[in-house]
């Protein structure tokens, strides 16, 4: 028999929450929180809201009005949310971006979980940043989160391989006061350099239709390679990093610890990460890579 008491998910008072990107529809969010919500019996819903370019001002103004209790924000929406925020929490006021919006009252606060969520999931693979070389593919969001990460973990260079250099001057505000100094270079730059790292971290699109961004011969055995990206999978960076021998990882475990520490935002409860890990893992092997 139904328990009365129980969530009726849709009818009434659920609470919403969603992603705002463009496009949206690859994003595995919606399932992994989703899948939080019924385990922990929280009437409340996840939805993607695919936002076009240009209009994120009226997305947001949007979410007052309908009372969203908060969303995150993906590409190419980050930087812009942060400008349009409030107020901002601190770690989203270093890294000049929000993943991660909380409404109170009618106030929009804008949070980054990224860099945390990067942190998580270095120490799940094992990968201690001090003293290391990283070479950092990408100078977006994503990448700036990334340094944040490594240079509070004290690693002793951090080269960044972009294609233009109109993102340095925010990249170089999130690792402002810490000691670390960065060397830019291009992206065929990077590519030289790859063999020198301890870790090699590709936080650009590069790879999810297939593109190759690194030689396959320029991986060794003793390096740690990391893909942000996760849908799909297996891209040829983490292929050839793991026919090198290399310990290589997609991009779900710190999309897990960054989702975790959102949802943890808007909840104030800690998700259950296994429960949100299967329903990733489900989604993902359920529809098409884009
Ligand atoms: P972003 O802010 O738009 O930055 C993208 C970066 O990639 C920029 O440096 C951009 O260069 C570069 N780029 C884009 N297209 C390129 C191309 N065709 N060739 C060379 N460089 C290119 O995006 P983001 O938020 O940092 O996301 C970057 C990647 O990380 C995406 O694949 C995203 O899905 C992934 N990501 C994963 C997680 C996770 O939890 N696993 C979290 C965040 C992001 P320009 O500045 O010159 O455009």
């Amino acid at each position: 028999m139904t328990d009365p008491a129980a969530p009726r998910p849709g009818v009434g008072a659920t609470t919403v929450t969603g992603i705002i990107g463009w496009p949206v529809d690859h994003s595995v969010s919606p399932a992994v929180n989703n899948a939080a919500f019924r385990q922990m019996e929280l009437d409340w819903v996840y939805v993607a809201f695919p936002v076009p370019p240009g209009r994120l001002a009226e997305a947001l103004t949007g979410m007052k009005a309908l009372g969203i209790a908060g969303a995150n924000v993906t590409m190419p929406h980050k930087d812009e949310a942060a400008s349009l925020a409030d107020d901002l929490a601190p770690e989203a006021r270093r890294l000049g971006a929000a993943n991660t919006i909380v409404r109170r009252d009618d106030a929009l606060i804008g949070h980054n979980t990224d860099a945390e969520g990067f942190a998580r999931f270095l120490a799940d693979a094992g990968f201690e940043p001090r003293g290391r070389t990283a070479v950092l593919f990408g100078a977006g969001g994503a990448a700036r989160a990334c340094a944040a990460t490594l240079a509070d973990g004290g690693v002793a260079r951090l080269i960044v391989a972009a294609r233009t250099t109109e993102r340095q001057n925010p990249l170089a505000n999130a690792v402002e006061g810490t000691e670390v100094e960065v060397e830019w270079l291009d992206l065929s730059g990077g590519v030289t350099r790859v063999a020198e790292a301890d870790l090699v971290v590709n936080a650009t699109p590069l790879g999810s239709m297939g593109e190759r961004l690194v030689p396959s011969s320029a991986f060794t055995s003793k390096q740690t390679v990391v893909d942000l990206i996760y849908r799909p999978p297996l891209t040829p960076l983490l292929e050839d990093a793991r026919a090198a021998g290399a310990r290589a990882h997609g991009g779900l475990g710190m999309l897990l610890h960054q989702a975790a520490l959102s949802f943890e935002l808007w909840t104030g409860r800690i998700p259950p990460l296994d429960v949100m890990s299967a329903a990733a893992l489900a989604d993902l092997s359920r529809s098409a890579p884009i």
